[in-house]
């Protein structure tokens, strides 16, 4: 661990991709300490279930010794997906199939909710690793440091900066002048707390499960959580502007209603169930993301992770396990002694990343497509099932 050697380490942001990354890094003995700008770790992680892929974050899990912990706190069969059309008729459905994947297995996508895996990165770390309550504001180069100065008007020094702040990331315009594009994809995230009382039918479709809604250029998304709440978010195809053109007041459940009656005409009314008892405020999220071809010369002391470095629209479920990704090959890069110095190191990981980008953001994008066409729904079902899968037409 030469390189690293009386080295300390800033990482920016305690979400799955910094808070790996601190593990991996402690792991090797690396001084590291996380900032971020939540008040403390009770703050609900919100946000729909993630699964983990067997060649990226589960992968990193293994290497941080944690697969272990992951195995007490997955949710099985919380990955068994529903795909439906616009009155919740059921195309396609993992819930009948009798054996499933398991661990060891390349196609087992383990689900797991954002609190959890929170939680399970925090405990494996040590004391004192997360500051909470430092929303970063900005860095200056002081020297061969970096000083870090955050909203409370608190300071910091560090080494080395890893910007793993996610997509509004502040050191992002350190790194790359590079900004995202629009992906014509946006969505409207919220959440129904107790779903068996607020949301009977939808939850019963659900089955503890996910489902993917199509019709028309139009998805309907949901997860089951395991506090026995809803996550759910359609996407449509519009301007980027649209949350602040609509009028709408995204805290006001009749507004949002009324948008989703005229905005998805001819929907089954099962799904108004879920928007009428949304126990959060809507959340208007156009999608962004980084342009596959991204490339840059490497620093000597800051990158990036997660979606501060490969920001992407999530319909091809890859952000969590790229951002866990990362924080293995960036912590082998940083840990590898044959590497002459701290700036080939992370241009050595920073390649990698770029690479698997290039590809993982294509499939995404495509995936994005593909599901917000006019026939989305055909098209998904054959690319589960193959050229067979006409159930729609
Ligand atoms: C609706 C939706 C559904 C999704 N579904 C999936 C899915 O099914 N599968 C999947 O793989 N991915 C999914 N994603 C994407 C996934 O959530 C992200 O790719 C992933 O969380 C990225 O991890 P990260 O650690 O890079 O960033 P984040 O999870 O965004 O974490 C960043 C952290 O930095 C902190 N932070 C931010 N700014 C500052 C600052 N200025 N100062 C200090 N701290 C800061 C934040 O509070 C946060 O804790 C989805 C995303 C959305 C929006």
């Amino acid at each position: 661990m030469k390189l690293l050697k009386d080295k300390e380490i800033a990482i920016i942001g305690a979400g799955p991709g910094g808070l790996t990354l601190a593990r991996l890094l402690q792991q090797k003995g690396a001084a590291v300490i996380v900032y971020e700008r939540d008040f403390n770790r009770e703050v609900r992680a919100q946000g729909a279930t993630l699964d983990l892929h067997y060649e990226s974050g589960l992968l990193a899990l293994e290497k941080a010794g944690l697969m272990e912990a992951f195995k007490q706190v997955y949710r099985p069969d919380a990955d068994r997906l529903r795909v439906v059309d616009q009155y919740g008729k059921i195309f396609l459905d993992d819930h009948e199939e009798e054996s499933k994947a398991d661990f060891g297995d390349e196609y087992f996508r383990p689900e797991i909710d954002r609190g959890p895996l929170r939680n399970l990165l925090l405990d494996s770390l040590q004391p004192d690793t997360v500051i909470w309550d430092r929303h970063i504001r900005s860095i200056e180069a002081e020297g061969e440091k970096w000083k870090i100065f955050f909203q409370n008007g608190h300071t910091a020094t560090a080494d080395i900066v890893i910007g793993a702040d996610g997509a509004n990331s502040k050191i992002r315009s350190v790194v790359t002048p590079i900004k995202p594009f629009y992906s014509g994809v946006t969505i409207l995230e919220a959440n129904v707390a107790d779903a068996a009382k607020n949301s009977p039918n939808v939850n019963s479709l659900l089955k503890g499960g996910k489902i993917m809604g199509l019709n028309n250029s139009k998805t309907l998304s949901m997860s089951a959580k395991g506090d026995g709440s809803i996550d759910f978010y359609a996407g449509w195809r519009v301007e980027d502007s649209w949350a602040k053109d609509s009028g709408i007041d995204f805290g006001d459940h009749q507004q949002v209603m009324d948008w989703f009656r005229k905005e998805y005409a001819g929907w089954g009314d099962i799904w108004l169930e879920l928007f009428k008892n949304a126990g959060t405020t809507f959340n208007p999220r156009p999608q962004y993301c980084m342009p596959l071809d991204q490339n840059w010369e490497a620093h000597a002391n800051i990158t990036l992770i997660g979606d501060a470095a490969h920001l992407m629209p999530p319909y091809a479920g890859e952000g969590v396990n790229m951002a866990m990704l990362d924080a293995l090959q960036l912590s082998e890069s940083l840990t590898d002694d044959s590497q002459p110095n701290l700036k080939t190191a992370i241009g050595h990981y920073e390649q990698q990343m770029f690479e698997r980008f290039a590809k993982i953001g294509q499939e995404t994008l495509d995936n994005t497509e593909l599901m917000h066409s006019p026939d989305g729904l055909r098209k998904l079902l054959q690319m589960f099932e193959g050229p067979a899968g006409t159930a729609a037409e």
